[in-house]
């Protein structure tokens, strides 16, 4: 799928509102692993389930082995992956867009995303999240 790196300009589905990618991983990018911060994939998994910009095609993860695997993965226990987007606001103003990918780079491949976003996930899972599709 489209690669973008951590923190570079959002542009995929323009026009919105700036924002910065984070988690568009590619197998022919390196990406950046570490042990996932305490509590990060409950969070995302609770941010995917009212994903924005939702498209029609499908994205299936370049990181796993087979396109049999990366097919298993498109549903996380129930969450379908394999389109839309994480749309989180931190303190400081700053948007991020991740696909919900993330949620399965995260859990199966080790991806550590960059500091500033999980810390904009955790503030936004807990109640300050703003932007379209809030919802519920
Ligand atoms: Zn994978």
């Amino acid at each position: 799928m489209t690669h973008f790196a951590d923190l570079s300009p959002y542009s995929y589905s323009a026009p919105t509102p700036p924002a910065l990618n984070v988690g568009w991983l590619s197998s022919e990018h390196e990406y950046s692993r570490g042990p996932t911060p305490h509590g990060l994939l409950p969070r995302l998994r609770e941010l995917a389930k009212n994903p924005e910009n939702v498209y029609r095609g499908v994205h299936f993860c370049e990181l796993c082995p087979t396109l049999d695997a990366a097919g298993e993965h498109l549903d996380s226990e129930g969450l379908f992956l394999g389109s839309g987007e994480i749309w989180v606001t931190g303190s400081s103003e700053v948007a991020y867009a991740a696909p919900l990918l993330i949620v399965h780079y995260v859990a199966d491949h080790g991806y550590l995303p960059p500091e500033e976003f999980c810390a904009a996930v955790f503030e936004a899972s807990s109640g300050s999240r703003s932007g379209p599709g809030t919802g519920l």
